[in-house]
């Protein structure tokens, strides 16, 4: 089979071209067989296989081949760990060579912009900074092994009501730093061979034919060199989609697309350029798979079991602990509750949906590592299929707990309650969920309680429990990873990629979420998690970065190998991190940046660094974590760049987003050229007069002009604070009616000699 591209783009006809710009049916790519261009296969996607059987319904979520179920993206997060997710991307890799599938529909970068969101558990982080890191990690890892990924949702699908059809009105710089930012990284990093469109409409037009998104920004900004695939569906005008950069429309449209191309290029609308600059780019991705394909691949179920146990233990995050309550000592009496215990949630509904290769119970694991040393006892306390509470399973549950020495209460979101295609309205676990910890903890004083979502919930129950282990949705292995957490043969070590907010209302987007009809306006702006509630002083649950350990950790030195340069440059912070307690553990250590004085609006501090060390009881070590231009730097909307504002910046290196242990102040130095903006009829005086470049210019020419009037002259010496004040926000134009001595024809020359155009209007 030839590689030669340009000779291929001279064989194939325009029907053929066209034809290769849409999926054959659910998950394949069109072949063309007198060309030797094969036909590939892709598949869901993120955390898991679901490769669906030959025949299935396609839309069925559960008909498919059994896969290895890694915990979600939400959970995966907590880790922090690059390596560990770049080790399930290739364990994902792995499978999907086994299973022949050529590329992987994942891994989600998109922002938890509200915990509402319904496909949460299937993204990373309210952070662009971490989810961007751990995005290009799993698509390294599944790129290893010749398998390709596919970045999605891009971009700004932060919801899932009215999700094909919702217009999000984003300004550019909340786009930039908060929802773009999140793919950049991952994009630059890593390369995904393809990138998948989302369904909704940005700023007016739809992801799938958003020339702004796909080319000037994915293709030509970041430099993407694969291909952009649209969601299931989200093609809206197919021509137009081609012609703003949207190479591969999924599934097969039954030859309309195909059609509406091929009419297009005819008419002469689309330019036959185009249409070859798409089929390149998709042969050279469909040609870079079949070389990679590995005959006869196989992966070991059991090992790949064994990781996500691991993966799982490492995700989930112990959020309270009082009186050291955890670890559980293996002796005495305790009392399983919940049918979560033996019906562990472990996944998210929707597309991502795995049909896993084995399922352990939270229940016969913790009685594997229990044996004979404790004796267990399982309890309903809820149905699950239900809200409704049973008195009789409540009486049963607390009797059980009565006669413990503790009692684990396993609660959270059942199915129902958070998937694709639909957004929670509220924070709540279920009544009967809440009444059975209440009645639990008024009997028995020893209560622990272990969490199943995908997403935060509020808990005012809180005070009521000794303890409090957040599991996410912790794949196949959920139980095993809960049964090592909870007896201490693994010492939790996740921290919150997302805000706790102690309310709903709390949240951010909360007044701007989901939205007016097919209109959702991001009126917060770049103030998304933490970024608020940090600016804003409202205490949260639990802050992004936190989570507790089975040890200690003091933070004993920081240190910036360079105190004051350029923007240009890198600076590495040192940071000396001790276990001080008798346990060995993982420790995340967080580095924020803080612009002390912005004339732009910033955050308190956003994350611009992390490490995750392993430390022994007693061992010392140090990280580093290096910053560059972009550590500093804000999206200036004026000058379409990234822009450092000269001055100090305090680095904050902490062990979550509220307990900052040590900092260290540097200068930054600006090295971009000097920006001048436009000086019009209605710029301000106060802006002229402060602007470097115009400000001696208007200076000069004002004193000649109002020599007589003496308002320069009390400009200057701050004779009259009124004045300057009344001067300050004055447009030049005002100048006119305010001094005689001031004229229309003066202003002009002075309009023409700063802008040095012909003649400013506006
Ligand atoms: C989802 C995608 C998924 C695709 C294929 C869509 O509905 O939004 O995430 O990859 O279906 O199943």
């Amino acid at each position: 089979m030839t590689r030669d591209i340009s000779y291929l783009l001279q064989e194939l006809t325009l029907e053929e071209k066209a034809g290769l710009c849409s999926g054959l049916n659910f998950w394949h790519t069109k072949p063309v067989e007198r060309l030797g261009i094969p036909s590939i296969m892709v598949t869901d996607g993120p955390h898991g296989l679901r490769k669906q059987r030959e025949g299935s319904d396609n839309l069925g979520i559960f008909d498919s081949v059994p896969a290895t179920c890694f915990p979600s993206a939400a959970g995966l997060a907590t880790s922090w760990n690059r390596e560990l997710v770049k080790q399930v991307g290739v364990a994902l890799g792995e499978e999907c060579q086994a299973e022949d599938v050529a590329i992987l529909l994942g891994p989600g970068a998109n922002i938890k912009r509200s915990p509402l969101c319904g496909r949460n558990f299937e993204y990373f982080s309210e952070d662009p900074f971490l989810s961007s890191e751990l995005a290009a990690n799993h698509i390294e890892g599944v790129q290893s092994q010749g398998v390709g990924t596919s970045l999605k949702h891009f971009a700004a699908n932060n919801q899932e009501h009215r999700r094909m059809s919702t217009n999000v009105l984003v300004d550019e710089r909340t786009l930039r730093e908060i929802y773009l930012a999140s793919f950049e990284g991952a994009v630059k990093k890593s390369q995904p061979w393809t990138v998948m469109c989302s369904y909704n409409q940005v700023n007016g037009d739809f992801a799938a034919e958003n020339k702004y998104l796909l080319t000037d920004i994915l293709k030509e900004e970041w430099g993407h060199t694969g291909f952009v695939v649209s969601d299931w569906g989200a093609v809206n005008e197919r021509a137009d989609g081609l012609a703003a950069g949207l190479e591969l429309e999924m599934p097969s449209s039954n030859g309309e697309g195909d059609r509406k191309i091929i009419d297009a290029v005819e008419n002469g609308s689309l330019p036959m350029e185009a249409l070859d600059r798409a089929v390149e780019r998709l042969l050279k991705i469909i040609f870079m798979a079949v070389d990679h394909k590995k005959e006869n691949a196989a992966y070991d179920q059991e090992s790949h079991h064994q990781l996500a146990r691991k993966v799982a233990a490492e995700s989930m995050v112990l959020l309270k602990n009082d009186e050291q309550i955890l670890p559980l000592k293996m002796e005495g009496k305790i009392a399983l509750i919940g049918e979560f215990a033996k019906k562990s949630r472990y996944q998210g509904g929707g597309s991502s949906h795995v049909n896993p290769t084995k399922l352990d119970s939270v229940y016969e694991e913790m009685e594997k590592l229990a044996g004979n040393k404790a004796s267990l006892n399982y309890s309903q306390g809820y149905q699950l299929d239900s809200d409704d509470i049973n008195h009789a399973l409540i009486g049963e549950a607390k009797v059980a707990a009565q006669n413990a020495d503790v009692a684990i209460l396993f609660v959270g979101l059942p199915d129902r309650y958070e998937s694709e295609g639909y957004d929670r309205t509220h924070l709540n676990i279920p009544a009967n969920h809440q009444a059975l910890i209440e009645a639990v903890a008024s009997v028995q004083e020893n209560v622990i309680v272990v969490l199943s979502n995908g997403s935060p919930v509020e808990m005012p129950w809180i005070s009521q429990v000794k303890a409090v282990l957040e599991g996410y949705l912790g794949g196949q292995a959920f139980g095993g990873a809960v049964a090592d957490l909870l007896f201490g043969e693994v010492n939790p070590s996740g921290k919150l990629a997302e805000t706790f907010p102690e309310q709903l209302g709390h949240n951010p987007s909360f007044l701007n979420f989901p939205g007016e009809g097919d209109q959702v306006e991001y009126k917060e702006g770049i103030f998304v998690g933490y970024r608020y509630y940090d600016t804003k002083k409202i205490q949260p649950l639990f802050p992004f970065g936190y989570g507790l350990s089975y040890t200690t950790f003091d933070y004993t030195d920081i240190m910036v190998d360079k105190k004051d340069f350029a923007d240009t440059e890198t600076v590495n912070v040192h940071i000396t991190v001790k276990n001080t307690g008798s346990r060995a553990g993982k420790e995340i250590v967080q580095v924020y940046v803080k612009d002390l004085e912005s004339t732009a609006f910033r955050p308190e501090k956003e994350l611009k660094g992390f490490e995750k060390v392993e430390l022994q009881p007693g061992e010392e070590k140090t990280v580093v974590v290096k910053l560059d231009k972009r550590s500093f730097a804000y999206y200036d909307v004026a000058r379409k760049d990234w822009h450092v504002e000269s001055g100090e910046f305090e680095i904050l290196a902490g062990k979550s987003s509220e307990e900052i242990v040590l900092s260290e102040k540097v200068v930054v130095h600006c090295t971009s050229p000097k920006f001048t903006k436009v000086v019009t009829r209605n710029t301000i005086v106060g802006d002229i007069i402060d602007d470097p470049v115009h400000g001696p210019v208007i200076q000069a020419a004002l004193q000649e002009m109002n020599k007589n009037s003496g308002l320069m002259e009390a400009m200057q010496e701050g004779q009259s604070e009124m004045m300057i004040a009344m001067m300050k926000y004055m447009p030049l134009r005002a100048l006119v009616n305010f001094n005689e001595h001031f004229t229309e024809e003066m202003l002009q020359e002075i309009l023409q000699k700063l802008n040095k155009t012909e003649l400013v209007n506006n």
